[in-house]
C-alpha cells in the first residue's frame, strides 16, 4: 500500500513536468510574448504639442498634421 503511495506521486510528478515543459493545453503558452506592432512614425500637433501616429493624425490644408478637426480648425484661423 505504501508503493502505491509512491506511485502514484511519481506520476503526478511526471505529469507536471511534462505539462510544463511542452507548454501545450488550454492554457497556451506562457512566458512567450506577443510579437510587437511595427514602430509607427510620430507626429506633433502644432496646436496642443501632443504627438500621435501618423496614421491618427489629421492634415491641414498647410499640409501640417494636427491632433484633431477641431486643433486644425483653430490653427486656421
Ligand atoms: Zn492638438
Amino acid at each position: 500500500m505504501k508503493y502505491l503511495l509512491v506511485l502514484v506521486v511519481v506520476l503526478a510528478v511526471l505529469w507536471f513536468v511534462r505539462n510544463n515543459r511542452s507548454g501545450g493545453g488550454a492554457s497556451g503558452a506562457p512566458g512567450k510574448p506577443k510579437p510587437l506592432a511595427p514602430p509607427q512614425d510620430m507626429v506633433r500637433c502644432p496646436v496642443c504639442a501632443v504627438h500621435l501616429p501618423r496614421s491618427d493624425a489629421l492634415a491641414g490644408v498647410d499640409g501640417r498634421l494636427y491632433c484633431c478637426a477641431d486643433h486644425r480648425a483653430r490653427s486656421a484661423d
